[in-house]
C-alpha cells in the first residue's frame, strides 16, 4: 500500500472514530473528517502544480495541519521534508536548498521565534523556493480554497502514478553526534514500519495515543502517526512542543491508552509536584525510546503510570525508525536491560571492526537490513555508502550485545564510548549506576581529554535539589567499591539542564565540547 490508500482502507472500516484531537485548539476529527481534509489539502496542492517527487517542506511544531500535510503530501506523492523546528536561519537554509524545496509550509511563531521573518531573510538565497504558505494565516485558508472537490478524480489520476516504493519523505536526523542527515524514505519503508510498531503494542482503534514528541522526528510521525492511522487509532496532540504538565492533562481529558516520550520526557513528568494528582488509569501501554531508558524511570513508569505493557524501542531514522522493540508481555528484566527482540521481516547482525559476525553475548556494531532500510542519504550518495553497505546492511554505528535469547542490550553509540587508558567505558553503565544517588536527577557521562590517560570520566549531573547538589567527592565515595576504579568519575558538572536535541535527546558533543573536548 501507499499511504494514500492506507488511510483509505482506515476511512472505510472507521469512518466515525476519531483520528485526531488537537488539544491546545480543541479540534477534533473523525477519519471520515481526517480524510475529507487530507483530500481537500491534497487537491489543492495539485492545484497549485505540486508535481510527483517535488519537495515540499514542513517547518512548523506539533499541530493538526502538520498531520494533515503529511498526509497530502503522501497522496499526491511529493516528498514532505521534515524541517526541525528549532532550526533558525542558517539551518533552514541549508535544508531548503539541500533538498531542493519548493513549497514550504511554516509555523508563524512559536515562543520567540518568527519564522515569517527568518522565510524572507533566507528566501533570496532559495531560488527553488516560490511559494510559504502560514499555518494559521490567510495564505493557508487561501490555499485550501483552491482544493476544490469536483477536481477529485485529478487525485484518483495522481494515485495510480505512485508506487509504495516512491520516496514520500526526507527526514533529518537528530543531530546528536554532528550535522544532521536526511534519509529519504518510500512508503513502504515508514508505513510498514509504523504497522509494526503499532502492531507489537496492540494497537486497535480502542486506543489513544497522547504524543507529546515532535511530529518532525520519525517518533512522532511514523511511530506516533503512521502507528496510529494504520490501526484506527486517535493521535492526541497534547502542545506544540513538549510540556510535561500539559501532556499528562491530555492524557487525563482524553483518556488516552498510550502515551510516548524519550526518558528525559518520562523523568519530567514523574518529578511534577502535582503529579500524583493526575489521573492516569486509562494508560495501558506507551513507547520509550531514542535514547537508553533508565531501570529507575522503566520501574516507575510501569508503577506509577500504569503503564504495565510499556515498549522500549531501538531504531535511527535511517531505518524508518524502529528495529527492535520489546513485546507487551516481556518482563521487566527484558523491558529494561534490552530494547527487546527484532521487528518482524527485519534482520539483526552483530560484526566487529572487520565486518564479521561476532558470537552470542559478544558486543559488537548493531546492524539491521530489510524493508526498513532507507533508499539513501538525499542527494549523498557517498556517506550512504558509508554506512549502507552492498548487502543492504544498515551500520548503525551502535554497540550492541545480540544475547542468546535474541534480545538486543544496546551499549551505547560507538562515538560516546570514553577510552581511558586503554579502558572501554559504556557511559551508560554508570549513568544507570548514579540514577541511584538520592541526590541526583539526572546525569550524563562523557569522555574529556586527559594529558595521561587520553580521556578521563566526567559526570554532568542535574541534583534533585538545586540548592543541595552533590560533591564530587560524594560522587567518588558513591561508586568505590561497586564500580571499577576507572570507571569512577574523575570530574563532576552541576548543571541545571543538558543541551538538547528537539528529538529530546542530550547532545553529548556540548557536555564535551563544554569541557575542552574535541566536538565530533
Ligand atoms: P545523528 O545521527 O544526526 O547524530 P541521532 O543518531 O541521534 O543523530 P536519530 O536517528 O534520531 O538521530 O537517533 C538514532 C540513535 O538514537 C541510534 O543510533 C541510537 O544511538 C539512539 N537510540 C535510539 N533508540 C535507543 C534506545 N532505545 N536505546 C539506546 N539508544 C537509542
Ligand atoms: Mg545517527
Amino acid at each position: 500500500d501507499t499511504i494514500g490508500e492506507n488511510l483509505d482502507r482506515a476511512v472505510a472500516a472507521w469512518p466515525g472514530r476519531e483520528a485526531l484531537v488537537d488539544v491546545p485548539s480543541g479540534r477534533r476529527w473523525t477519519y471520515a473528517e481526517f480524510a475529507a481534509d487530507v483530500d481537500r489539502l491534497a487537491l489543492a496542492l495539485l492545484a497549485t502544480g505540486v508535481a510527483k517527487g517535488d519537495r515540499v517542506g514542513i517547518w512548523a511544531v506539533n499541530c493538526a495541519e502538520w498531520m494533515l500535510v503529511q498526509y497530502a503530501t503522501a497522496r499526491i506523492g511529493a516528498v514532505m521534508v521534515n524541517i526541525n523546528p528549532a532550526y533558525r536561519t542558517h539551518e533552514v537554509e541549508y535544508v531548503l536548498k539541500q533538498a531542493g524545496i519548493s513549497l514550504l509550509f511554516a509555523s508563524l511563531r512559536y515562543k520567540s521565534s518568527d519564522y515569517r521573518a527568518m522565510v524572507e531573510e533566507v528566501r533570496g538565497a532559495c531560488p527553488r523556493l516560490t511559494r510559504t504558505v502560514y499555518i494559521g494565516d490567510p495564505t493557508w485558508d487561501e490555499l485550501i480554497a483552491r482544493g476544490t472537490p469536483e477536481h477529485a478524480d485529478e487525485l484518483d489520476e495522481r494515485a495510480a502514478e505512485l508506487s509504495c516504493d516512491d520516496p514520500i519523505n526526507i527526514q533529518y536526523t537528530s543531530g546528536t553526534t554532528g550535522f544532521p542527515k536526511g534519509a529519504t524514505l518510500s512508503h513502504h519503508n515508514i508505513l510498514n514500519n509504523g504497522y509494526f510498531v503499532g502492531e507489537l503494542v496492540n494497537y486497535t482503534e480502542q486506543d489513544r495515543i497522547c504524543v507529546p514528541v515532535p511530529f518532525y522526528h520519525c517518533f512522532g510521525m511514523v511511530m506516533g502517526n503512521l502507528a496510529a492511522t494504520s490501526h484506527g487509532a486517535c493521535v492526541v496532540v497534547p502542545a506544540p512542543s513538549f510540556d510535561a504538565e500539559a501532556t499528562l492533562e491530555a492524557v487525563q481529558r482524553e483518556r488516552c491508552t498510550s502515551l510516548y516520550g524519550v526518558p528525559t520526557m518520562f523523568i519530567a513528568e514523574l518529578n511534577l509536584p502535582g503529579f500524583a494528582s493526575f489521573d492516569l488509569s486509562t494508560l495501558r501501554t506507551g513507547i520509550m525510546a531514542g535514547s537508553p531508558c533508565p531501570v529507575e524511570v522503566m520501574k516507575r513508569v510501569v508503577a506509577e503510570m500504569h503503564m504495565a505493557e510499556v515498549s522500549i524501542c531501538y531504531g535511527m531514522t535511517e531505518t524508518s525508525p524502529v528495529s527492535l522493540q520489546t513485546r507487551a508481555d516481556d518482563d521487566l528484566e527484558h523491558r529494561t536491560a534490552t530494547v527487546g527482540r527484532v521487528l518482524p521481516h527485519l534482520e539483526v547482525k552483530v560484526v566487529d571492526p572487520s565486518g564479521a559476525t561476532v558470537p552470542r553475548g559478544t558486543a559488537g556494531e548493531l546492524c539491521t537490513r530489510g524493508y526498513s532500510v532507507m533508499l539513501g542519504y538525499w542527494e549523498d550518495p557517498v556517506r550512504t555508502d558509508e554506512v549502507v553497505d552492498p548487502g543492504r546492511w544498515m551500520h548503525t554505528g551502535d554497540l550492541a550485545v545480540l544475547r542468546e535469547d535474541g534480545y538486543v542490550e544496546i551499549v551505547g553509540r560507538i562515538k560516546d564510548m570514553i577510552i581511558r587508558g586503554g579502558e572501554n567505558i559504556y557511559p551508560r553503565e554508570i549513568e544507570e549506576f548514579l540514577y541511584g544517588h538520592p541526590k541526583i536527577r539526572d546525569v550524563q557521562v562523557v569522555g574529556v581529554p586527559h594529558e595521561e590517560y587520553g580521556e578521563e570520566v566526567l559526570a554532568c549531573v542535574i541534583p534533585l535539589d538545586a540548592a543541595d547538589p552533590p560533591t564530587l567527592e560524594e560522587v567518588r565515595s558513591f561508586c568505590r567499591g561497586r564500580l571499577a576504579h576507572y570507571k569512577v568519575p574523575s570530574r563532576l558538572s552541576v548543571l541545571e539542564s543538558f543541551p538538547m536535541t528537539v528529538s529530546g535527546k542530550v547532545r553529548k558533543v556540548e557536555l564535551r565540547a563544554g569541557h575542552g573536548g574535541a566536538a565530533t
